[in-house]
């Protein structure tokens, strides 16, 4: 039976027993009980991808292939005592574990910095100044807030991990080797897509920080704006009168150091240096 369901199992390795039934029954007559139908699955999956077990063997091979079709990019296999603690990471980067633990995700940690830490010349030939930046903190302290303290975008999501594992749920069940080239496939079309995309982006702004300034545009002029200091104006029209520090990167209204984004007070401002040079 496993050979006759082969071919739907290969399309669609999470075929649902109840479809294996009722293909069984609609083109060979044949009544099968449900557990009949799994085990039926669980062969041909076997034959498609072979043993769990065995597919451990071939991450030394995957890695070579990785490593040598992917110049640049970092794998590091760990092989446990238990055969099932194969770990793999993989650019901008992933692991697969057994479970969620501290130690896993030490390791997991310990082998992105490694990875990191062997690109970060490269950074220096993009851009010097970046490079430089980075180096003067010590690295313990690299996260966004350690650099500036005002807020650098009005986006947060904190259900990443949610998302990505719906996004590769019909993967999970496989053997590690077909997992992990599953999601190499599927990050690889991923980031041809944004690719894609990207390339037909025009100007110097993503398009939604390009309508976000449109929009905002639309109602300057309507405001007054007095400079009281070198970096400092106060900005007002009939409903409102604000405070702007450039230099501090604040406006009264709040917005820009929650937000991270220029309102139409700072744009107001800006706007009349501008025109004043
Ligand atoms: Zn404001």
């Amino acid at each position: 039976m496993a050979t006759v369901i082969l071919k739907d199992v290969k399309d669609n390795p999470n075929l649902a027993p109840k479809d294996i039934q009722r293909t069984m029954l609609k083109d060979y007559k044949m009544i099968i009980s449900y557990d009949q139908a799994w085990r039926a699955r669980e062969a041909s999956r076997k034959m498609i991808f072979g043993n769990i077990e065995e597919s451990y063997d071939h991450v030394l091979s995957l890695k070579y292939e990785l490593l040598n079709r992917n110049i640049g990019s970092h794998v590091e296999v760990q092989i446990g005592l238990d055969r099932a603690f194969e770990r793999i990471l993989f650019p901008l980067a992933f692991a697969t574990f057994e479970g969620e633990s501290s130690d896993n995700w030490f390791w997991f940690l310990k082998n992105l910095i490694k990875a990191f830490n062997s690109e970060l010349g490269q950074l220096g030939e993009v851009s010097n100044e970046a490079f430089l930046s980075l180096h003067a903190k010590d690295k313990f302290v690299w996260s966004r807030r350690h650099f500036f303290e005002i807020s650098k975008n009005n986006y947060l999501t904190n259900n990443l991990s949610e998302s990505f594992n719906s996004w590769i749920l019909d993967s999970r069940y496989l053997p590690v080797v077909d997992l992990v080239d599953k999601l190499r496939a599927k990050l690889m079309l991923k980031f041809n897509k944004r690719r894609k995309i990207g390339l037909k982006w025009k100007g110097k702004l993503v398009p939604y920080a390009n309508r976000y300034c449109q929009e905002i545009s639309k109602n300057l002029g309507s405001y007054l704006v007095g400079q009281t200091n070198v970096d400092e104006a106060e900005v007002e029209n009939e409903y409102e009168r604000r405070n702007i520090n450039l230099k501090e990167r604040t406006c009264s209204c709040r917005k820009w150091q929650v937000t991270g984004l220029l309102y139409i007070h700072v744009e107001n401002y800006i706007g009349i240096i501008m025109n004043a040079k």
